[in-house]
């Protein structure tokens, strides 16, 4: 019974459960929120680490894309650098050489390593150096023309120099080089013709005046001298007349003024009509014209302007061939057929080594005298190789070691062929 009463007093007062400290249950809740937060954690982390690893692979991205652009720009910035005509030469604050371009290198003949030389040491003009440090001291632009001579040869270049700040603050002088050698040599071939025309045009007219003169005068000359006095002034008025014309066709060729009317043409009777023309001149210096152009040979050409190519060139060899001497023009095809060479020979004294390069200049003459006793006006071989051009043809002086002259040329023998 008292093991009956126990119960029944446990029963209705039971013993409270012993309940876990409380540490362990902060502890067991902080487990619980470490764990939680791990596993979050975890996962978020792995998230970055893949934001982080693509953000990564997005910039090696971003600066391959950046460098690959960069350095096209800069090949692009070399190349314009470089293929610019105008020389550019950059020079540091100390006036020594920073960059050159390679027109510079050309036009200068520059070569090796002269990166930090003194601008003397590369290009010496003192003139140059003068403009350059006007431009480092004053900022602005600063030019002009100047002569560079290194042995025979000169050349004339427009310099401008401006001073440079960039964005190291460093100071320099950016200078720039137009090559103006063949503009004045035109210029002065321009000067040279119109000072030659003057005095082509002068000589024959003075003579003509003087003439006219004396027979005005009132001591008139006995008939034998008024004859010859009349002759002088018929001969010169013809050389003026020759003259006129030849400057006339000269410029319409320059100018691609004439228009040039190709045909089919068979070469033998051309040739053989510039002999008929000629006869009268060869005669008196018994100078035999000889053919040698087969029949069949055909020429893609402007009849009128050819006829006037081969007479000039038959002309030269009557007025500076031996007297007593020939003259000959031979044909021959060549090309697949497509075009024909013409060569016209004389058996006179030729033309000496030093003319050869000059013959087909205007107004170029080896004896001035010779040339005017035979009313040359020194513009056939100009207007012969002018011709000659406009058919898309050349002519050239033979360089061969026997007497005597042999000019040759080149012709199509049918359309678009040369
Ligand atoms: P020109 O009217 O003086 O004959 P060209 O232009 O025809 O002018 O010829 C220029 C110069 O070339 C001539 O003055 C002459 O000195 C020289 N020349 C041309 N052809 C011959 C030749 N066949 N033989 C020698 N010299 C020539």
């Amino acid at each position: 019974s008292a093991i009956v009463s126990k119960t029944k007093k446990e029963t209705l007062h039971p013993t409270p459960a012993k309940e876990p400290p409380m540490w362990i249950l902060l502890s067991a809740s902080l487990a619980t929120a470490l764990l939680c937060v791990g596993i979050l954690s975890r996962r978020k982390i792995r998230a970055l680490s893949s934001r982080l690893a693509a953000a990564k692979r997005a910039c090696a991205e971003t600066e391959r894309h950046l460098s690959k652009e960069l350095k096209q720009q800069k090949a692009q910035q070399e190349t314009l650098f470089n293929r610019m005509l105008a020389g550019v030469l950059i020079l540091d604050g100390k006036a020594r050489v920073r960059l050159v371009n390679s027109a510079l290198r050309r036009l200068f003949d520059l070569s090796g390593n002269i990166q930090n030389k003194t601008l003397l040491e590369t290009i010496r003009s003192h003139e140059l150096h003068e403009i350059v440090q006007t431009a480092a001291n004053q900022g602005h632009v600063a030019g002009r023309e100047l002569a560079f001579t290194s042995g025979a040869k000169s050349r004339y270049f427009s310099v401008s120099a401006a001073g440079l700040k960039d964005s190291d603050a460093q100071s320099g002088v950016i200078v720039l080089f137009h090559d103006l050698t063949q503009i004045k040599l035109l210029e002065n071939r321009r000067k040279d013709f119109v000072a030659n025309v003057n005095h082509e045009l002068r000589t024959p007219l003075s003579m003509i005046k003087g003439c006219v003169e004396t027979l005005l005068d009132g001591n008139a000359p006995n008939p034998q001298d008024q004859e010859r006095f009349l002759q002088k002034i018929q001969k010169h008025s013809d050389r003026l007349t020759y003259l006129i014309e030849d400057l006339l066709a000269l410029s319409q060729l320059e100018s691609g003024q004439i228009a040039m009317n190709h045909a089919k043409i068979p070469l033998a009777p051309l040739v053989q009509r510039v002999f008929d023309d000629l006869q009268d001149r060869a005669q008196p210096r018994s100078i035999t014209l000889a053919s040698n152009v087969q029949n069949e040979i055909q020429i893609w050409a402007d009849p009128d302007r050819i006829h006037q190519v081969i007479q000039n060139l038959v002309d030269n060899g009557i007025k500076y061939g031996q007297p007593g001497g020939n003259v000959c023009v031979r044909a021959n095809r060549f090309n697949n057929n497509d075009s024909v060479i013409i060569h016209i020979s004389d058996d006179g004294p030729g033309i000496p080594e030093n003319a050869r390069q000059r013959i087909f200049e205007r107004f170029f003459r080896v004896d001035k005298a010779r040339s005017r006793e035979q009313g040359g006006t020194g513009l056939g071989l100009a207007i012969v190789k002018h011709i000659i051009q406009a058919h898309g043809g050349r002519v050239w002086l033979n360089n061969h070691h026997q007497k005597g002259s042999t000019f040759s040329l080149s012709l199509p023998n049918k359309p678009n062929s040369r």
